[in-house]
């Protein structure tokens, strides 16, 4: 199978994504050769001998600033070898990433993300350079690395072929709307506490409807606004 997704991450901290992408489903997806993922080290186009990355707010205020030259540099030299689908900072007041979110960069074929850090980026890297802004959620991170790991992961597992099961991915909470029902495994019966005997009766109907009505009641406890939207409520 060939390459469908290319995603470069841009940051100060290339190490801090180690982890992440060398275990696991994540791994897998590179192993075969499905995703391809490459961390850059903005220092890489720093231009000054100390290699900076930021410097002080104009007009004042606490905090470093990243600069517009190095990211400028660094988002020429990798558009110059292929076109990217979007070009997204990682940004606390960005579009909010929910699942239609993630299934839509999921097609993409080159990704580009830029993380930031301190105060973020000076302000014309966001106009002249991104194409679009993503957050995690309504909280401060430090840094945008694990916010691109997040966005990552969350795209890398929809890319086909990546999860075993193809349809396993569309099995997933938000996938249609409701969270997922819940699931066990073996034994069925844990120090008396039992698994849902509709789960071994093998009546694959009768399993079925009881999943959805536990999802349907999941979503309605858990994630009312959901129900309205997909008309279950
Ligand atoms: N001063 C900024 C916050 C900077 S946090 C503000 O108030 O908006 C430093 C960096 O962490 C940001 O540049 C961004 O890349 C990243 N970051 C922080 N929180 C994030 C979130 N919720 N989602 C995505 N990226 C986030």
């Amino acid at each position: 199978m060939s390459t469908r997704l290319r995603i470069d991450i841009l940051t100060a901290l290339p190490r801090l994504f180690d982890g992440w992408f060398g275990e696991s489903i994540l791994k897998r997806a590179q192993d075969k050769g499905l995703v391809e993922v490459y961390v850059h080290d903005l220092r890489n186009w720093a231009t000054d001998k100390h290699k900076r990355l930021d410097d002080y707010a104009f007009g004042g205020g606490a905090g470093m600033v990243m600069l517009v030259k190095p990211i400028h540099r660094a988002i020429t030299a990798l558009k110059s070898e292929r076109t990217y689908d979007e070009v997204i900072y990682m940004s606390p007041d960005g579009e909010l990433l929910d699942q239609p979110l993630a299934n839509g960069l999921s097609t993409a074929r080159n990704l580009l993300m830029l993380c930031g850090h301190y105060k973020g980026v000076d302000e014309r890297v966001r106009q002249h350079l991104i194409t679009r802004e993503v957050s995690i959620g309504d909280y401060v991170l430090s840094g945008g690395e694990l916010a691109a790991a997040v966005l990552s992961d969350a795209i890398i597992r929809l890319v086909p072929g990546v999860l075993g099961n193809e349809t396993s991915a569309l099995s997933d909470s938000f996938q249609d709307g409701m969270v997922a029902p819940p699931v066990y495994t073996r034994p069925a019966n844990y120090e008396d506490w039992e698994v849902p005997p509709v789960l071994l009766s093998g009546d694959q109907a009768a399993i079925d409807a009881w999943r959805h009505e536990q999802a349907v009641e999941r979503t309605r406890t858990r994630r009312p606004g959901m129900l309205d939207t997909f008309g279950e409520g």
